[in-house]
């Protein structure tokens, strides 16, 4: 297939009856209710002066018409761009600013927020969780499809704003169709498929691998508004695939009723967005049998790396490449690559790669290389065997008297101590070294934590400038909308420590 509406459409159209949604409330949607739905809504959007290219913005709740959106977008040509619905007033202003859409659809609730928005040259709309609002005003199905290539936009998806602000990434139809089809295979998913869908549907995770891959598979979701780990224990038992953030599976492995057989009708568990603790990983494949398949991807390249389904899935890795998809690892200095085994800048080049971030060329330009590939911004290492190991970001590597100091190598020592639940470690200035180490910990629920004694404890594994010269114990750590430790305010928050 080349394109993601297409596939959506036969599957529609030669099986009308099939279920695409399994609601909370127990009901059901078709995919044929679903192209209907879609088609009146791509109705509405062309009356209001949608062409090919333009964007569609969306800040709305997720619902089974908030994915018809998505596919009425796609059928117009029109360029998909959704937002986080944590979002509030000035960031709005900003990604409106900045992608100047055609059609902003948001909540009935937020419309009198947003009424100041329209204009000539902007629509605004309305759809409710509930699937109410004016976007389906149209009564009338549009049946006439954009015919669309593979280098024209699909979407522009803004990346989570974990290290800075957050940034457009154009994606075409081309790379989205091409990583669906890379992981539908790789992860053996089929029309039998029924899919635990818990993820917010305006990020890359819930909405170009879950919700693509489920409508070009055929297959059918259980579609919650979101993690609840009672609802999704519920649905385990019809269920055969859940795709998760890290934190769905320490929620899960809380709950006493996570066992085998509760899992035994489930054949694929997979998480990413962030690291998955490798105690985790061996507490999950303990108590329910299942080794969680752990995955790499950001909103610039979809995925780019898996653990294998059939074959060692290593813990604490991200696994090997996806077909098609180049892996290497350069020096951050130097941009040589790098020998096995070393730690360096992890760069990717493939079909799934993006075609730059939306009015940024010189951004876009300082991020590729000559030959392609594109600069993550995240440091790995990768083994003999090509299973890929994430170190961190670039952004988070501290720099101290001269050495390299990786957070994680420190963070999962501080993980391991008794008491600890998690930990971040974070650079600082300091006179003397540049910058220096400073540790950051949350104590297990119901515990006291003696932070100096913790660090004593852990300095005999590294060397004196890995050694954390701080430490605090706080309540939580501070994450952004998407479950992310946001080192950048820890950094920020400890800055004059040692100054
Ligand atoms: P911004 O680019 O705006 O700072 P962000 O990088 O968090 O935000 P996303 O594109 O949503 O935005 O996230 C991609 C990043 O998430 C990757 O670059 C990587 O750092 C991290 N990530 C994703 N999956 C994993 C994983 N399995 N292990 C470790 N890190 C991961
Ligand atoms: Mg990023």
């Amino acid at each position: 297939f080349t394109s993601i509406y297409e596939a959506f459409v036969q599957h529609a159209s030669q099986d009308p009856e099939r279920v695409l949604f399994h609601l909370e409330d127990g009901s059901t949607r078709s995919y044929g209710d679903t192209l209907s739905t879609a088609r009146r809504i791509a109705s509405q959007l062309a009356a209001d002066g949608v062409l090919r290219g333009d964007r569609v913005a969306v800040q709305v709740e997720k619902s089974p018409e908030a994915v018809a959106l998505y596919l009425a977008t796609l059928q117009l040509g029109a360029v998909f761009l959704p937002l986080n619905t944590a979002y509030t007033g000035s960031e709005i202003d900003y990604f409106v600013g900045d992608a100047e859409p055609r059609v902003f659809v948001c909540s009935p609730g937020a419309a009198d927020d947003h009424a100041h928005r329209a204009s000539e040259a902007l629509t605004l709309e309305t759809l409710s969780a509930d699937g109410a609002g004016s976007l389906l005003d149209a009564a009338e199905e549009r049946t006439e499809t954009a015919t669309v290539g593979p280098d024209d936009l699909a979407s522009i998806l803004y990346t989570s704003g974990t290290t800075g602000r957050s940034k457009g990434a154009m994606l075409t139809h081309g790379n989205l169709a091409s990583n669906c089809a890379a992981l539908l295979d790789e992860w053996r998913y089929t029309s039998a498929d029924r899919l635990i869908h818990a993820l917010p549907i305006f990020h890359i995770h819930g909405l170009f691998v879950a919700a693509n891959m489920t409508l070009v598979a055929g297959a059918s979701m259980d579609f919650l508004t979101k993690f609840d780990a009672e609802k999704i224990l519920n649905r385990f038992e019809h269920a055969t695939v859940l795709m998760g953030v890290p934190t769905f599976y320490t929620r899960l492995l809380a709950n006493e009723r996570l066992t085998a057989e509760a899992c035994s009708s489930m054949r694929l568990f997979v998480s990413g967005s962030a690291p998955l603790l490798a105690s985790d990983h061996e507490a999950f494949a303990e108590r329910t049998g299942h080794a969680i398949l752990e995955r790499y991807g950001m909103t610039e390249t979809g995925m780019n790396a898996s653990n294998p389904y059939s074959g060692d899935r290593k813990p604490g890795t991200v696994g090997l490449p996806l077909p098609g998809v180049e892996l290497r690892v350069t020096d951050r200095e130097t941009g040589q690559t790098l020998p096995d085994g070393e730690v360096g800048l992890l760069e990717v080049r493939g079909p799934n790669v993006f075609a730059g971030y939306w009015r940024m060329p010189e951004k876009t330009a300082a991020e590729f290389r000559e030959d392609g590939f594109f600069i993550t911004g995240d440091m790995a290492r990768i083994d003999s065997s090509g299973y890929v190991s994430i170190v961190g970001r670039d952004k988070d590597l501290i720099i101290s008297g001269g050495f390299n100091v990786y957070p994680k190598e420190i963070e999962v020592l501080l993980d391991a101590c008794d008491g600890v639940l998690e930990s971040a470690v974070v650079g600082v200035p300091h006179p003397d070294f540049g910058e220096t180490v400073v540790a950051v910990l949350v104590p297990q629920p119901g515990q006291e934590l003696d932070g100096e004694a913790i660090v004593a404890s852990i300095s005999g594994d590294l060397a004196r400038f890995k050694q954390p010269r701080a430490v605090r114990v706080v309540d939580a750590l501070p994450r952004n909308v998407m479950g992310k430790v946001q080192k950048a305010q820890l950094r920020a928050t400890y800055a004059e420590l040692f100054t």
